[in-house]
């Protein structure tokens, strides 16, 4: 391990754990196996955090907490799942109200499985989400002084390769979160792409010259099909999401009707759309792990949904 240059601090929030997990992170802050050697601190507030260490998995009651912790930690940020309820639900995952683990609702940079964890696994991926924070670092230091507006316009086929590139980050979340790795949008090629640009619309969504999210669209009759949006996840939460579906939608001034779909645990996914209208009218299983949930918005007086304010 090369030294840091800097000390990461963490925050731990038990989200619904058994405790399990958060007495071997207490014990990786012991004099055994003391984690502060290290330069890591343990920081009770959000805001002087780097790392977000979460046990425990994503319920009703505590998805508004974990993203209220999240979007008070300044950037760069990186977030740590211990255990496997963070992970993925753990044996909870099939429970009324247990929304999943914590990817259901964040970008999740390091999983550490095990129930219990071991301190030394934690300690692993402390040290391993240090190392994404720097990466991180290099990134954000590439757009500085080019990062001021998000332009959003219209993507053409020479932009296929970069909202590939992306399209593979954003989707490469979603399999883990899933545990499928067939999604269509995963194995789509260079070659399938430039087809969808014959008969699709493409947005794309610039920051400092680089293409940080996308989505496209199909009219057919009065129905427009709106599809796969995709935002870096360093730029969630930024408005990013909620802009390209309202510039999408005006791309198509005669659909009476617009239809997604997404995977019912993509919230990321699916908030944009539920702040433009969209409402949930179908849910489809696709797999033993996943379901696909089909919303639509309509422009009809009277109609489900409507434009947004
Ligand atoms: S992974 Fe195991 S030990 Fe950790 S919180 Fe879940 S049930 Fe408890």
């Amino acid at each position: 391990m090369r030294a840091f240059v800097r000390s990461p601090w963490v925050l731990h929030y038990d989200a619904s754990s058994c405790n399990g997990c958060d007495i071997e992170v207490i014990a990786s802050l012991t004099p055994l196996y003391d984690l502060e050697r290290l330069g890591i601190l343990n920081t009770g507030n959000p805001k002087h955090a780097d790392i977000f260490l979460v046990t425990g998995s994503v319920n009703a009651q505590n998805v508004k907490v974990i993203q209220t912790l999240y979007e008070q930690m300044p950037e760069p940020r990186a977030v740590v799942a211990v255990g496997t309820c963070a992970t993925s639900g753990c044996v909870f995952r099939e429970c009324y109200n247990v929304m999943g683990g914590v990817d259901t609702v964040l970008p999740v940079d390091v999983y550490v499985p095990g129930c219990a964890v071991r301190p030394e696994s934690i300690i692993d991926g402390i040290l391993q989400a240090a190392q994404a924070l720097e990466r991180k670092r290099v990134f954000l230091r590439s757009l500085r002084g080019r990062a001021g507006a998000v332009v959003v316009e219209r993507a053409f086929a020479g932009d296929a390769p970069e909202i590939l590139a992306l399209q593979k980050i954003v989707f490469q979340n979603e399999a883990e979160m899933y545990d499928d790795y067939t999604l269509t949008p995963l194995k789509q090629t260079l070659d399938d792409l430039h087809a969808d640009f014959q008969h699709r619309v493409f947005l794309k969504a610039v920051v400092g010259g680089k293409i940080v999210g996308s989505i496209r669209g199909r009219l057919e009759g009065d129905t427009a099909d709106i599809g796969w949006l995709i935002v870096h996840p360093y730029f969630w939460g930024r408005g990013i999401g909620p802009r390209l579906v309202g510039e999408i939608e005006a791309h198509f001034p005669t659909a009476r009707r617009f239809e997604t779909f997404m995977g019912e645990r993509s919230r990321y996914t699916m908030v944009p759309f539920t702040e433009h209208g969209y409402v949930p009218v179908r849910q489809v299983k696709v797999t033993e792990h996943r379901d696909r949930v089909y919303f639509e918005k309509r422009r009809d007086a009277g109609g489900v949904g409507g434009d947004p304010a």
